[in-house]
C-alpha cells in the first residue's frame, strides 16, 4: 500500500501544501482521502483527473472536502462528456452540504458525477481495502480510517482531540498517519484537535510501528511540533509534507 501527502496543512492551506489529501494505491486502485481546499491542483502530480477510483471524506470542513466542488465540475463537464460516476464515502449529509457549497440544487446535486455513500461506524471494503471506520472527537460528526491491505494497515486520525477511539484504529498499525494541529501551551481547546506530544501519546498507546504527523497548522512551528512528539513516541516519527510518499509496510 502506498500513501502519497498531497496536502497535509491544517485548517487552511499553506504556502507550501494544500489542506488534508492523501492518495492511498494498492493493486492498482486510487482511493483519495479528504479533498480539502486546494488539493486539487496537487492531485493532478500524482494521478490523472480521471484516474481515482473513490474518494473518502473525514468530515464535512471546508480544509477536508471543498475541493470536491471543483472535481465535481472536472466529472460532469469533460472533453468528451461526463464521466462514469465514482463513490464518495463521507458522513451523513454529504451530498446536500457539497451541493449548496457549490450553488447547486440539492436535487440532484452532484449525484450525476458521485454515488453518494454514508460513512457509519464499522466495517467496509473500498476496492482492494478493508477499511474500519468509527467516531473521532471533533465538533462536527468525524471519522477516523483503518485501512488493511495485504496485511498492512495505515491509520489517519481525521481531525480529533483525544479519544481512545483512535488508540483502537491504530492498534499495531504500521503507520499511523495522525493529526497534531496544536502545540502545547497554547489555548488548547477540548474536542478539537491534538498536539505534537498528544498524537505521539496515542500512537505509542496503539502501539503503532511509525508516526507521520500531518494537519500541520501554517502558523506553527513544525520543528515545534515534531519535538513534542519525538519526546513522547520511542519508533520513527517524521511530518508530513506535500508530495512525501509513504510505502506502508516496505
Ligand atoms: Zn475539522
Amino acid at each position: 500500500m502506498r500513501v502519497t501527502v498531497v496536502g497535509c496543512s491544517g485548517s487552511f492551506p499553506g504556502p507550501d501544501s494544500p489542506a488534508s489529501c492523501y492518495l492511498v494505491e494498492a493493486d492498482g486502485f486510487r482511493l483519495v482521502l479528504d479533498l480539502g481546499n486546494g488539493a486539487l491542483g496537487h492531485l493532478q502530480r500524482y494521478v490523472g483527473l480521471f484516474d481515482v477510483d473513490a474518494v473518502c471524506l473525514s468530515h464535512l470542513h471546508p480544509d477536508h472536502c471543498l475541493d470536491m466542488c471543483p472535481y465535481w465540475v472536472v466529472r460532469t463537464y469533460a472533453p468528451y462528456g461526463a464521466r462514469p460516476r465514482i463513490p464518495v464515502y463521507g458522513p451523513a449529509g454529504t451530498a446536500h452540504r457539497l451541493a449548496l457549497a457549490s450553488g447547486l440544487d440539492p436535487a440532484p446535486g452532484m449525484t450525476g458525477a458521485f454515488d453518494f455513500l454514508t460513512l457509519s461506524p464499522g466495517h467496509c471494503k473500498i476496492g482492494p481495502f478493508k477499511v474500519t471506520t468509527d467516531h473521532v472527537n471533533h465538533p462536527v460528526e468525524t471519522f477516523g480510517f483503518r485501512i488493511e491491505h495485504a496485511g498492512r494497515v495505515l491509520a489517519y486520525s481525521g481531525d480529533t482531540g483525544q479519544t481512545d477511539v483512535l488508540c483502537e484504529l491504530a492498534r499495531s498499525a504500521d503507520v499511523v498517519l495522525c493529526e497534531a494541529s496544536f502545540l502545547e501551551g497554547q489555548d488548547l481547546r477540548a474536542g478539537l484537535h491534538l498536539t505534537g506530544r498528544q498524537a505521539a501519546e496515542h500512537a505509542a498507546r496503539a502501539g503503532a510501528g511509525q508516526l507521520v504527523l500531518t494537519h500541520l497548522v501554517p502558523w506553527n512551528d513544525p520543528a515545534a511540533t515534531l519535538a513534542e512528539a519525538t519526546s513522547v513516541f520511542l519508533g520513527p516519527v517524521s511530518l508530513a509534507a506535500a508530495g512525501k510518499v509513504l510505502d506502508v509496510g516496505d
